[in-house]
Order: C-alpha cells, then structure tokens, then sequence
C-alpha cells in the first residue's frame, strides 16, 4: 500500500488500466461460460432441424417480436426475387454498429438458428449488465436469411441460380442489392458474414475437425492490413478465444485470398471490419445443434467486448496463428480391410473412406454413407477410424460413390 503511494501518477494509471483490463477480459470469459452453460434454458427447442424455411423465420420473428417489445424494430428491407420478405432487426441505441447477416447460400442455416437463440437469450436477460452495456454501446443490425428462397430449396444459389456471393459488384439479384444498400445506409464499423462450410474441413495438418472458420478477409490482391482489416482480425482473434474455452484446437483458419466478387472481401474495402464465420462440422452432429450454439455464444460474447472495448486489447496474432483449413477428412476411414473379388480368389487390402451424407429416397431424407474413397488413405484423416485388419467385405459394395448402410458397415466390421 505504501509503495503504491510512491508510483507515480501515470504509473498509478498504468496499473489501474492494467487491472480494468484484466478485470474486463475476465468478466467477458465469465460471460461467454454463462451463455454456453444455460443455452438449454434460452435456445428455441422446437427448431431441431436445418431444413426450416422462411415462413418458419417469420413465426419466430414474430415471438421475438412480442417478447422483445420496444427493444426490437423490424423492418421489411425488400423481398427475395420470388417475393419473399427480406427483414433487417434493429436492436440497441449504441453509436458502434454492428452489422451481420446469415444464409446468402440457402443451405447454410446454422448462424440464422443461433441468432435466434440470441435474441431470445437478450429477451430473456433484458436487465442483466452485460446486455443493458451491448444495447447501450452498439446498435445490432441482424438481417437473418437473406437468400429465403434457396432456403426453401435448400440450396446455394438464389431462385435465379446465381450464387450471391459473386454477385457483390454486378448486384444483379434482388438479394445482392438488398444487402449492399443496408451497407451504404449504415456504414457500419464491424460486420459479420455468417456462412456453413463443408462439414469435413480439418485444422491444419492435424486432423481434427474444424468446427468453426474464421477470415478476416483480403480488401486487395496483395492481402494488405489497414485500421479496418486489423479491427477485423482483432475480433476474430476475440472470438478464437471466447471459442477455445469450449472447443480446444478446433478453430480454422479459412482461406485469405483477395475473390473481387465476394461480399466479405468488399464490405472489407467499404470500410467495415468484416469477419466470416464459417459454421463447419462436429462428430455426430448433422443438424449443427452444436455449432448453432457456439455461433450464439461466440457473438453474444463479441458483443459484449465491442461494448466494453475489451477486443481492442486482443492481439491480431491470436488469429494470425490460427492453423488453415485443409481438406483431408473423411467421416468415417475403414483401415486396412481385405477387399473380395467376385472371381473368389482375388483380394486386395484397402482402407475404405465413407462420409455421411443425406439421401433423398421416397421415406424422406435419411442420412447414409458413401464410398468416398478407396486405396491407400494413409495420408488422410477421420472422425473415426476402425481397425479392418482380417476383417473382409465383398467388392460390390465398396465402390466408388456407392450408398451404404453405415449398419451394415459395423455388422462386419466392428462384431
Ligand atoms: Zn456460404
């Protein structure tokens, strides 16, 4: 305590900064494992699936509505080309905006489902600190689903087959329009870009799954920093580390190259920081329950170090030093199993690659494997892997691109 007297007023500062920072940094961690704890109590537990549609958006719209009351504004912004309404919800009196936007690609649902989990848990918490501080600090500017028509498709491209995020220059579509001029209106400072990735993206060289990538992406071909890609990188990094509490080492790094058609890219160049997020893949999770969740939490948590400046101590290395995404993962790899030939005689040892996919058949869509790959798959990695040494499967039903029971599989591989 006397010592403390000595230090001199600007060291006096230095260490009360020192110390609100680490207390900020601590409360925000403290936060991000409040939200990931009680999700059971604040998620919406009727949306189960992927596959809701536009009209399903609009029944939850319309709860968040009536639960939110004064702190919700909706406003149509304009209609997919098939005229489906396209709805921006404005949230918050802050002066830092935050702009974020879910589902260009039909489908890719997996952020709009934590949205809205995210603003029942605000309608639910409407007078704990941390949101009074977001909605004082920033303003949300959230359009979820921005391409309902491939929504109802289930699909990427929009009803006029055109991928809008090629279309950010031309702005040839509806959809592409609606977005960039909510840009101009509000310039905001900080955007996000919620997207799905492939499922089967590992981190780096390792082989585990990269639940959730990030960019920071390029405003030139010579991938360039200034203030507002840093920024970027700044919240990405916050965000590696509000995930790496529940996720480990899972965390990818997408691929930085400049696409001068792309939304991220360009919004970069407009002047909004601008993160993408790209929902990947979690074992035994094909609907993304999980990932949907950590795209709640890891926002709700962003937010909150917007509002209280802490990301602005986060150092960009964290994100730097993100592994990058590669593709050398299959769902399930088969080791060393004896291939049988119809001849009877020949054989060959093989290790066999099969992903799960969903297959259309008249029962509705089911999830089945697929022969993927066979040969020597050492190089590659798995979810799982088995062991199919001395263990022997009939060629016919290991070829390439061929459905297969995953049952079947274990009956002769894992009995
Ligand atoms: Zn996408």
């Amino acid at each position: 305590m006397t010592r403390f007297l000595f230090l001199n007023n600007s060291m006096k500062t230095f260490f009360f900064l020192l110390v609100l920072g680490m207390t900020t940094q601590l409360a925000n961690s403290q936060f991000s494992k409040t939200l990931f704890n009680s999700y059971d109590s604040y998620k919406f537990n009727d949306i189960s699936t992927r596959r809701f549609k536009h009209a399903d958006l609009m029944n939850y719209l319309e709860i968040l509505k009536k639960s939110l009351g004064d702190l919700i504004q909706v406003e149509q912004i304009g209609s997919s080309a098939e005229n489906r309404s396209i709805n921006l919800l404005m949230l918050g009196t802050g002066k830092m905006k935050i702009f974020m936007w879910s589902q260009m690609h039909g489908d890719e649902p997996t952020a709009t489902m934590g949205l809205l989990d995210l603003l029942n848990y605000i309608s639910k918490n409407k007078n704990s600190s941390e949101i009074k501080k977001i909605l004082s600090e920033t303003t949300l500017l959230i359009i979820p689903m921005l391409n309902p028509d491939g929504a109802e498709r289930f699909q990427r491209r929009t009803s006029q087959g055109i991928d809008m995020n090629r279309d950010a220059l031309r702005l040839q579509t509806p959809e592409a329009r609606i977005l960039k001029a909510t840009r101009d209106r509000f310039n905001p400072e900080i955007g996000f870009n919620l997207h799905d990735q492939d499922p089967r993206y590992s981190v780096g060289d390792k082989g585990t799954v990269a639940v959730i990538s990030l960019l920071a992406p390029a405003y030139n071909v010579e991938k360039s920093d200034n203030v507002v890609r840093t920024r970027a990188k700044k919240l990405a990094s916050e965000l590696t580390l509000v995930l790496q509490q529940f996720v480990d080492n899972h965390i990818g790094k997408y691929d930085d190259t400049f696409e001068p058609r792309a939304f991220g890219d360009n919004i970069q160049k407009w002047g909004t920081s601008v993160v993408l997020i790209e929902s990947g893949g979690w074992k035994d999770d094909n609907e993304k329950m999980f990932i949907r969740k950590l795209n709640c939490v890891g926002l709700l948590s962003v937010f909150h170090s917007i509002a209280t400046n802490a990301y602005e101590k986060t150092s960009v290395d964290v994100y730097e030093n993100i592994p990058m995404n590669t593709k050398n993962l299959f769902d399930l790899i088969i080791e060393k199993a004896t291939i049988l030939f119809s001849d009877g005689r020949s054989s060959i040892i093989a290790d066999i690659a099969v992903n799960v996919e969903e297959i259309h058949d008249p029962s509705g869509t089911v999830w089945k494997g697929r022969i993927v790959d066979v040969g020597d798959l050492s190089v590659f990695s798995a979810n799982e892997k088995w062991n199919g040494t001395g263990r022997s499967i009939d060629a016919s039903l290991v070829e390439m691109n061929d459905i297969v029971s995953i049952e079947e599989l274990k009956n002769i591989f894992q009995k």
